[in-house]
């Protein structure tokens, strides 16, 4: 067979599964397994609603993956015919959110409802005030809207292009979707690299992804991962400190972390600590007990600060430019100063950290050393810090992974049971946070704007 023939076959059946994955398969009531007990009643008013004014209106994403799967969704996305603003004009309670990427929020109290319109892969009529592309493919504005078929091409994986609707309780699922989550697959909707390179945080969903539900990475959707790791490089600080959140402290943070490294995209989202773990056992054993820590924490219902997680993945880093400092003769507290600053400086060119993190992030390394003076008053005054729990929590984590701090750990868990300590904690200042007066929020872990800000190409 001629080559010409090959290129023809391969190019007909690409065009064959393109045009079949967006056609939906209707799956019944009895098929999906959702029940409208398992939805957010909230959620449901939303589509209610908008099917009432005559609109398409579909629950979208992880919700249905989620609740097909037995699981307890984090959020509820809602996709509909109805534009943004046509939304926000039905629901007195809602926001226009975003400018890349226009949305509603419709708030019910702590419960945030997104609403996004239909969207569709842009045509060359479309202008860049509806749709624009980077040089590298990257998609830089993506308001050009469509119809359900279309939006689910639009989508990052098949188990994510799953739809219910609550007219007939039917959930429309695409490109295999439905099957891929009984085979437990993660597989991208359409060519592989033209989706990552659409946007780069594609790579760090699948891992997610694979990491929550535990699934395998399908084989097309992994291959070229390691390869594109770099693109990771074009996404602005501040999406990635909300991918880092969600990847970490979430309660895999352990298996998250090694296919991270796995796939090579750890270094992009951390390169001083790759480097230490890397070629540092110490290293290696404190940044997987981080890991194994916060989830331990997560399954026993405890909070998790992002700020302790910083400090921790920092500190081998950390440790590191600050022995570099105390061989040129600089004694060892600014030495100290002068490496988290420089350590922090370095991380912000990857991931923001917002200063209500940094602050509290040097405070737990400045404590190091003070946990070493106890005579006198000087504990109590260590324990009248808001800082206390965390900077204990650390020294108990350097410990753990086989530092040799004579017993400090133990003598600082004495210490908590004596009248003195109890006196002190008794009359801690409360922490700002909890003064602080609440906002709606979508997630128990960013407020609807952080996550405004966290989606897609922003
Ligand atoms: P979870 O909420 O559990 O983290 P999710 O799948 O709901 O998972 P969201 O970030 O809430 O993830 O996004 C909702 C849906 O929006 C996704 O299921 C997917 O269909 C779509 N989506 C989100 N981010 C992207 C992206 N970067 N590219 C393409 N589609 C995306
Ligand atoms: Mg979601």
């Amino acid at each position: 067979m001629s080559i010409v023939n090959t290129v023809a076959r391969l190019f007909n059946r690409k065009a064959k599964k393109a045009e079949n994955d967006s056609k939906p398969q209707i799956l019944q009531r009895k098929e999906h397994g959702i029940s409208r007990r398992q939805l957010s009643e909230n959620a449901l008013k939303v589509l209610y609603r908008l099917n009432k004014e005559g609109y398409d209106a579909y629950l979208v994403g992880g919700c249905v993956r989620d609740s097909m799967l037995g699981a307890h969704p984090k959020d509820f996305d809602v996709a509909t015919s109805a534009t943004p603003e046509q939304v926000n004009q039905l629901f007195r309670n809602s926001r226009l959110i975003g400018r890349r990427f226009k949305l509603v929020h419709v708030l019910f109290g702590r419960e945030v409802i997104e609403v996004a319109t239909f969207r569709t892969s842009p045509k060359e009529e479309h202008n860049s005030q509806q749709a624009k592309t980077g040089d590298s493919g990257m998609i830089l504005r993506d308001n050009v809207y469509g119809n359900i078929n279309d939006d689910a091409m639009r989508r990052d994986f098949t188990i994510n292009a799953m739809y219910y609707c609550v007219k007939d309780f039917t959930v429309h699922s695409y490109a295999d979707g439905y099957q891929d989550a009984q085979d437990k697959l993660i597989r991208l909707m359409g060519d592989p690299e033209t989706r990552y390179r659409e946007d780069p945080v594609r790579m760090l969903r699948a891992i997610r992804f694979a990491a929550k539900l535990d699934f395998e990475i399908e084989h097309d959707t992994k291959a070229p991962i390691k390869m594109m790791a770099p693109l990771m490089e074009q996404i602005p600080a501040p999406r990635l400190f909300e991918e880092v959140l969600k990847l970490f402290l979430s309660g895999n943070a352990l298996v998250t972390y090694r296919l991270l490294r796995e796939y090579k995209l750890f270094g992009e989202l951390f390169p001083l600590t790759e480097q230490c773990v890397a070629d540092d056992e110490f290293a290696a054993r404190f940044v997987e007990q981080t890991m194994i820590n916060t989830d331990t924490r997560i399954q026993a219902g405890k909070s998790v600060t992002p700020y302790y997680f910083f400090a921790a993945l920092l500190w081998p880093s950390l440790q590191r430019v600050q022995a570099e400092f105390l061989a040129q003769d600089i004694p060892p507290q600014p030495a100290l100063h002068k490496a988290a600053s420089r350590v922090i400086e370095q991380q912000l060119k990857r991931t923001s950290i917002p200063k209500r993190f940094t602050i509290p992030m040097k405070e737990i390394w400045d404590m190091q050393s003070r946990f070493q003076k106890k005579k006198g008053k000087k504990a109590a005054e260590v324990a009248e810090s808001n800082r206390f729990r965390a900077a204990y929590d650390f020294i108990l984590l350097r410990e753990q992974c086989g530092e040799n701090l004579k017993g400090l750990g133990n003598w600082w868990t004495n210490y908590q049971d004596t009248a003195e300590y109890k006196e002190v904690a008794a009359n801690r200042k409360p922490e700002e946070r909890h003064v602080k007066k609440r906002r709606p929020r979508r997630t128990n872990r960013g407020t609807p704007n952080d996550r405004q800000r966290s989606r897609r190409p922003e």
